[in-house]
């Protein structure tokens, strides 16, 4: 049964949610927040939730019990700018596609680049968690069926004893320059995307690897090129499945170096800045990495020359 239909209305302010950590060593929390008509609830199927209007469209915790909707776990996303909570209900699968009137299902990877900034971090915060609690309830240690704690950000085996916390990869991904001009960038045709489309060079940090070892030995592998000067630049967590995205700026030592794996990438081409402008306005055939994307910020924040 769906929601009932919320009242027409502006377009609401972004959602801002204070994580607020401490109160998840309340045990009560969830329980007390369930029964609070002033809490509000993300409902997250797989990667996707309800999304109206370019906005994150959370329900009330009331309609959702009313609708009948069975939640597999719920967890503690933190507090809006209002106080009021908001919580994650992770859903199943099938959970109805018309659970939330005049909303459509929007996938993180798809929408999260056009919702508000806060937005987005809420919804990445909402997917990363959802995707652990479904998909590690047992015990890595003994087996055993886990118990959820603090508020859903943790695991505790009955068992073993043992506590679990949500794991996260670090990757690493980089921006290459030319050793030879300020004006141009070395990126790759990944074997998986066809067509002209190009990307910077990214892969996971092995173990016991450090990440400035990552960003050489990737990039290397993938294009030929020995690294200099490489620089941290930001990050982005994506949970695809569960993904840290380290972004880093590096300079080759020579730029005639390069050359594609032949197997993951098969293409590396130099850019100059002109070609890297008329991909980023959408024109031209050169297809760049999606508003959302860290790699976009990258090559973003070079074309725009900030240090
Ligand atoms: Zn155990």
């Amino acid at each position: 049964m769906p929601l009932p239909a919320p009242a027409p209305a502006e377009v609401p302010p972004p959602l801002r949610v204070d994580r607020s950590g401490a109160e998840r060593d309340d045990d009560g929390l969830l329980d007390r927040a369930c029964a609070d008509a002033t809490t509000r609830v993300l409902p997250v199927r797989r990667d996707a939730a309800p999304v109206r209007a370019g906005r994150l469209a959370l329900v009330e915790v009331g309609g959702l019990a009313a609708a009948s909707v069975p939640v597999h776990e719920w967890a503690f996303l933190g507090r809006g700018a209002d106080g009021a909570a908001v919580l994650l209900a992770v859903l199943a699968d099938d959970a109805p596609e018309d659970l939330v009137p005049d909303a459509e299902w929007a996938a993180l990877r798809a929408a999260g680049g056009d919702l508000p900034a806060s937005e987005a971090e809420v919804f990445t915060n909402a997917v990363a968690l959802a995707g652990w609690l479904r998909d590690a309830p047992f015990c890595p240690a003994c087996g055993s069926r886990t118990e959820t704690r603090h508020a859903g950000w943790s695991r505790h085996c009955p068992a073993c004893g043992r506590e679990h916390f949500p794991r996260t990869d670090p990757a690493v991904i980089v921006l290459v320059q030319s050793a030879e001009s300020e004006d141009w960038i070395l990126l790759g045709a990944n074997a998986a995307w066809g067509g002209d489309r190009y990307s910077c060079f990214a892969g996971f940090a092995e173990a016991g690897e450090s990440l400035e070892d990552a960003v050489r030995r990737e990039v290397g592998e993938e294009s030929g090129v020995r690294l200099d000067d490489i620089e941290y630049r930001g990050s982005q967590a994506w949970p695809y499945p569960r993904s840290l995205m380290l972004g880093f700026r590096a300079r080759v030592v020579a730029d005639a170096e390069a050359r594609a794996d032949g197997e993951e990438i098969v293409e590396v081409r130099w850019f100059d800045r002109e070609e890297i402008g008329t991909a980023l306005r959408g024109e031209g055939p050169v297809q760049l990495p999606g508003p959302a994307s860290i790699a976009r910020r990258l090559i973003d924040d070079w074309f725009r020359g900030l240090a």
